[in-house]
């Protein structure tokens, strides 16, 4: 099946920038974030509004008021808009408040039947539709969730690889595993492959050696958490990064064509 290349639309002359908070927490501090992130490099703003902790009791999302809180940062800063998808209700709440960009979590990623269900409620859309890496190292897993929804004609499909578990401690909070989404993208070298630092190294400090990582082995974007204040975020706090730290960085880093 023909997949148009969608990352052509953005005219980009560099990686495709995804950046926002892990999570929404208020009002006031999705305005502050998308501003400070307006004028960058920055062309879709992310953030979390169903939040799927791996243990209960923790902050689990501010649920649709964040959709709003959301399109009226689109409204104010021109960003796209992207927030994370589990199930069937959560598209439908987000394609009513016209998010532009739907990702679905790892750990959704390693259920079939969850993403066999988004797929079905996305059939034929026009939005981009970006799928995370299962959790769990495993490839197939990853590939099938990329056939769910080619076969449900989804035209703008990306992946994005954010590491794996492991149950021995390494310095990465996912370890990348390489050789898996290169792999992946070998199997599907029309699917734009973005990186998600953040969430493999867990640690501010290690973004920059990750990205660079990535867009060394040629990746097309970056997704990068990113709060006003991150040591106070209601979730990821260690691994998000201010707005001018992200605008340094992309001063810092070196964007090679190796491929090409
Ligand atoms: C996130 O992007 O905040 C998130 C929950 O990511 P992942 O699904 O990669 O754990
Ligand atoms: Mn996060």
């Amino acid at each position: 099946m023909a997949t148009k290349n969608w990352l052509d639309d953005f005219q980009l002359s560099h990686p495709l920038v995804i950046a926002g908070p892990c999570s929404a927490e208020t009002e006031e501090q999705v305005l502050a974030i998308a501003h400070a992130l307006k004028n960058s490099d920055v062309s879709i703003f992310r953030a979390g509004i169903w939040k799927p902790r791996t243990r209960p009791g923790g902050f689990e999302g501010v649920g649709e008021i964040g959709l709003k809180w959301l399109q009226k940062a689109k409204e104010e800063t021109g960003l796209l808009l992207a927030v994370e998808v589990a199930n069937a209700h959560h598209v439908k709440l987000a394609l009513q408040y016209d998010i532009d960009v739907l990702w679905i979590g790892a750990r959704t990623t390693v259920n079939p039947f969850a993403v066999q269900e988004i797929a079905e409620v996305l059939q034929n859309t026009d939005k981009i539709v970006l799928l995370k890496n299962p959790v769990n190292p495993d490839l197939s897993l990853w590939i099938g969730g990329v056939e769910r929804l080619q076969k449900a004609e989804i035209k703008k499909i990306g992946v994005i690889h954010r590491g794996f578990s492991t149950y021995e401690k390494t310095k990465y909070r996912n370890n990348p595993e390489w050789q898996i989404p290169i792999e992946l993208h070998s199997k599907f070298p029309d699917l734009p492959l973005i990186c998600d630092p953040s969430h493999i190294t867990g640690k501010r400090n290690m973004i920059q050696e990750v990205s660079q990582q990535a867009l060394d082995l040629n990746y097309d974007g970056l997704m990068i958490e990113t709060h006003c204040n991150p040591d106070a975020a209601w979730s990821d706090a260690a691994q998000q990064i201010t707005p001018e730290v992200l605008k340094q960085l992309f001063v810092d880093l070196k964007v090679r064509k190796v491929f090409d």
